[in-house]
């Protein structure tokens, strides 16, 4: 029963077009009620209903962007998805969803409870902003697996897989769901994950390929007695797996879990590609590519405005830590010097060549260091070479040419103004002067004609598409990974700082540092 006061029919507020209400409204004697019609209140409110998103698709645009799935689809494609949203009611005792039927619809919870069981057991119990069905709309011909029903009034936003497959035909956007959903399973155990190969050698962990016979993932190991004979690495990964925990980018390596075992502690990821930029960079012949250097900076720019409204700083911006996924997108790897950085730190950290003049100063630096890393990796996707210790045989010399030397280019030919301008925009040794906003960045003439929204949805053509390799042959491996690990060399830290530092001090060593993971 609505009472005095109670708004009545807003809901045509949410859907100009529709003028209907779906409920009656019957008054008691005496009832007096104030009207205001649509028009009238748009004009009060200054609002030019032929221009404004109804606020209908407004609404669903931010329950998209709250979902696991669709949170990182560009607002373009939130919004055509939007656009084909129904809303459907259930009362309480109603299957939404029947295991064992071919399912091809997808359901956000809006308002109510909604129980998943399987075998006509209870699994959990799912909320407002829960999806349901995800895998139907993605893959052809899906068994549904559970069942879901509702607690109560139930009222969901549904998505049909035919209006579904027109929003997004290309199948790269699918391809990154789908293995989204995958990695949603944090069920997985050390003792599910089978070794294929090793991956690579970073500073202090060694990377492997593994495999659960049905997926692929990369997993990071780090020696605990290694840890404990180099105290002051245990906050470089106790960093590492609670920056990675918290990102959820489609440019950045996606971490499923951390795992410990009596002697590792472990980081399982996404396995991308064993191509990485800086092999790809070298082996190229061709350079001064526009369109290469526009797709491959403007995903580095999505990666550091990302990690920017996280106020994360990456330190370690280089091709190497950048790897080539199979449909030629690129994805950020390597968060092991990474920090949360509110305002600045001083520890001198990063790899020589990449490194931003501030840090080397030692007076302090913020994320502004990641966008100097930035114009580094630019001019050297540009011009094939380093704009700063390209001919330095020591370390020593790079550091006195970042510090000391100009920005020269290669080139001042006039078509290559527009890059020239935004490579010094970005490597500006006064940090105050350096462009770190990346609005303005994603504006500036040389990204003119550029569409990030493609970008961001895996809609544009990439520069390079390395050749597929069908994997799935692996699934026969059978070698326990936790087998192999004791085979395996423990790495021996490079790079030892013995300066005292503020990110990691032997004073403050947690010995039960691994139990976080
Ligand atoms: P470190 O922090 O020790 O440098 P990285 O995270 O850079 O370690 O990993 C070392 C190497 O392992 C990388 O250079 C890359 O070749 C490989 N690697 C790391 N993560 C992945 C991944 N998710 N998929 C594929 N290869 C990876
Ligand atoms: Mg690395």
């Amino acid at each position: 029963m609505a009472e005095k006061g109670k708004i009545l029919g807003e809901e045509i507020f949410q859907d100009y077009n529709n003028k209907n209400i779906s409920d009656d409204m019957i008054a008691y004697p005496d009832c007096i009620t104030l009207e205001a019609s649509i028009d009238d209140l748009a004009k009060v409110m200054k609002i030019d209903l032929n221009k404004e998103k109804p606020y209908n698709i407004l609404r669903y645009i931010n329950k998209l962007k709250k979902s696991y799935l669709f949170k990182n689809l560009s607002e373009n494609t939130l919004e055509s998805i939007a656009k084909n949203i129904k809303k459907e009611k259930f009362n309480k005792g109603d299957y939404i969803i029947k295991e064992g039927t071919y399912g091809n619809t997808f359901y956000l919870i809006s308002k109510g409870k909604v129980t998943i069981t399987k075998d006509g057991k209870p699994l959990r119990v799912l909320e407002q902003g829960e999806c349901l069905g995800e895998k139907s709309l993605l893959s052809n011909d899906s068994l549904r697996t559970a069942s879901a029903i509702a607690e109560e009034k139930v009222i969901c936003y549904v998505i049909y897989k035919k209006e579904f497959d027109m929003i997004l035909c290309d199948s790269n956007t699918r391809e990154y769901l789908l293995r989204k959903l995958a990695f949603q399973n944090t069920d997985i155990q050390l003792s599910d994950l089978f070794y294929i190969k090793f991956l690579g050698k970073g500073k202090f962990g060694s990377v492997s390929l593994v495999h659960n016979k049905q997926n692929f993932y990369a997993i990071k190991a780090i020696s605990i007695k290694m840890v404990e004979r180099e105290k002051m690495l245990w906050k470089y990964f106790v960093n590492e797996r609670s920056i990675m925990l918290g990102l959820d980018h489609p440019f950045i390596v996606k971490m499923v879990k951390s795992l410990r075992n009596q002697n590792y502690c472990f980081i399982l990821m996404e396995f991308v590609n064993e191509l990485n930029l800086d092999d790809h960079l070298s082996k190229k012949r061709t350079r001064n590519n526009i369109y290469e250097t526009q797709f491959y900076i403007g995903s580095m720019l999505l990666m550091l405005d990302y990690l920017q409204k996280k106020h994360i700083a990456h330190r370690d911006i280089k091709p190497s830590n950048i790897m080539i996924d199979p449909n030629g997108y690129l994805k950020m790897i390597d968060f092991g010097i990474a920090k949360v950085l509110k305002d600045y730190t001083s520890t001198i950290i990063g790899t020589p060549h990449y490194i931003a003049p501030e840090i080397l100063q030692g007076k302090g630096y913020s994320l502004s260091c990641d966008f100097w890393s930035l114009g580094i990796c630019m001019f050297e996707i540009f011009y094939g070479i380093y704009p700063f210790g390209n001919y330095a045989n020591e370390v020593i010399d790079i550091y006195k040419d970042v510090l000391k030397k100009n920005l020269v280019f290669p080139s001042e030919n006039s078509k290559f103004v527009n890059i020239n301008n935004f490579i010094k925009d970005l490597l500006t040794k006064k940090v105050n002067e350096r462009l770190c906003n990346v609005s303005k960045l994603k504006h500036k003439q040389f990204f003119e004609g550029f569409d990030f929204n493609k970008l961001n949805d895996f809609q544009l053509t990439p520069p390079y598409k390395p050749v597929k390799t069908d994997l799935t042959n692996f699934f026969k491996e059978t070698t326990p990974y936790e087998s192999i690990l004791k085979e395996e060399k423990e790495s021996t830290p490079q790079n030892k700082k013995k300066k005292k530092n503020d990110d990691n001090e032997n004073d403050d060593y947690n010995p039960n540092w691994f139990e976080e993971f």
